[in-house]
């Protein structure tokens, strides 16, 4: 019956993830999945959480079914962060947002309503990328390709080629956007560099489809939205998806939104409706306990400041451990640079150790990272850096 079914060999991360907590070395350093740690090496609960929760569990109440868009304050919340309170898009009601089931949520009602409404288009994601960019939407045959973004060479984009890219492209054709803290390679593209990029977005009529999962690691939460913003100014349509499952350290809670900006409030209501009807043709509603999360700690004043301190708490210490990292890095090693790891952003540095190395750091230290050479530096702590920056050092001298 089911023996034409495929295998699934499994995620790359998350089978890494496996295989670390099945590795019995006592000095293993997870630098694999992208989730930030604190400097014990715990998944922290942040303390604007904290109070949502004793907020949400007195009294417990009853859990009825959200709305198919989740609940009003969790979209509202998505669209201030994301848009500037009070921007003029939003008075004019001119953004459609649904709460999602995380930034892959997201990604997928996005991807299933490019498929519908816009069948002709082809999606072009950076190379590289998170790898599920390219699953989700191949997942909803939507036709998916590359453009350059990352030299590995010289750690740097090469932004000549992506303008040249994105001047070949057809109009409506999709472009995949990271505006912060780049999945994997950290390179983010400068201001002036998203203005030229946008302009080209709109000289070619292309979509940028935005995808922000890590706002507030980067510079700031309005600067690390500054792309979203722009493409707003300029009156570009857009699609935006959102994850709040790093900066709430919310990730098993599932709790994201995505955005489309439209041209009229005419279009927004018919597009928010399209995606209320996506979402009720695969899983009806949201959950609503993470969606509660968000919509308190968003829509009180004293928590958001709280939330906004806790991230950026969380910012600085990754950055912390980069200017550590690369410090003992050239001690060691005077003759080559490491200052890509201080020029990267978020919570990933793209290394450009080879697969042989990384396999080395894995069988003889325990340490883990994705076979692309990311590193997740939000893994690094006082207590293990040392030891992996040492452990780096050998491999690279091997
Ligand atoms: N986009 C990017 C760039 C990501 O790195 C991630 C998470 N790794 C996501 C989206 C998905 O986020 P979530 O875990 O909320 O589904």
């Amino acid at each position: 019956m089911f023996r034409s079914v495929e295998y699934y060999a499994g995620d790359p991360i998350l089978g890494l993830m496996d295989k670390f907590s099945a590795d019995p070395n006592p000095n293993k350093v997870n630098l694999g999945i992208g989730i930030y740690y604190d400097e014990e090496g715990v998944l922290p609960v942040l303390d604007c959480v904290k109070t949502a929760e004793e907020r949400i569990a007195d009294p417990i109440s009853a859990r009825p079914y959200l709305p198919m868009a989740g609940l009003p304050g969790h979209r509202s919340a998505c669209q201030n962060l994301l848009f500037g309170k009070n921007a003029q898009v939003l008075t004019d009601g001119r953004v459609a947002t649904i709460a999602t089931l995380g930034g892959s949520g997201a990604l997928k009602v996005g991807a299933e309503f490019i498929h519908q409404w816009f069948p002709q288009s082809k999606y072009y994601v950076s190379d590289p990328t998170w790898s599920n960019h390219i699953a989700i939407f191949e997942g909803c045959d939507v036709e998916v390709g590359t453009y350059p973004y990352y030299d590995k060479a010289s750690s740097s984009i090469k932004f000549d080629e992506m303008i040249g890219f994105f001047e070949t492209l057809n109009k409506q054709d999709i472009v995949l956007l990271h505006p912060c803290c780049h999945n994997p390679t950290g390179m983010d593209l400068t201001k002036a560099q998203w203005d030229k990029v946008l302009e080209v977005i709109k000289q070619r009529e292309l979509i940028p489809f935005m995808d922000i999962a890590y706002q507030g690691f980067g510079e700031d939460m309005d600067s690390d939205a500054y792309a979203i913003r722009k493409a707003v100014d300029m009156d570009l349509i857009l699609f935006v998806s959102n994850s709040y499952s790093k900066n709430l350290s919310l990730y098993g809670e599932r709790v994201g939104g995505l955005s489309v900006v439209c041209p009229t409030v005419e279009e927004t209501e018919r597009v928010f409706g399209q995606l209320n009807f996506i979402v009720r043709r695969i899983y009806t509603s949201p959950p609503s306990h993470g969606g509660r999360v968000v919509d308190i700690v968003m829509n009180d004043d004293a928590l958001y400041q709280q939330w906004v301190s806790e991230v950026y708490g969380m910012r600085d210490r990754i950055k912390a451990m980069r200017l550590k990292l690369k410090s003992v890095l050239e001690s060691k090693l005077p003759e080559r640079s490491f200052d890509y790891i201080t020029r990267q952003n978020g919570m990933f540095s793209f290394t450009g150790l080879t697969v042989e190395q990384i396999e080395q750091l894995q069988t003889e230290f325990g340490i883990y990272m994705v076979s692309n050479s990311r590193m997740c530096v939000a893994g690094l702590n006082v207590n293990n850096i040392d030891y992996v920056a040492n452990a780096m050092v050998k491999v690279l001298k091997d």
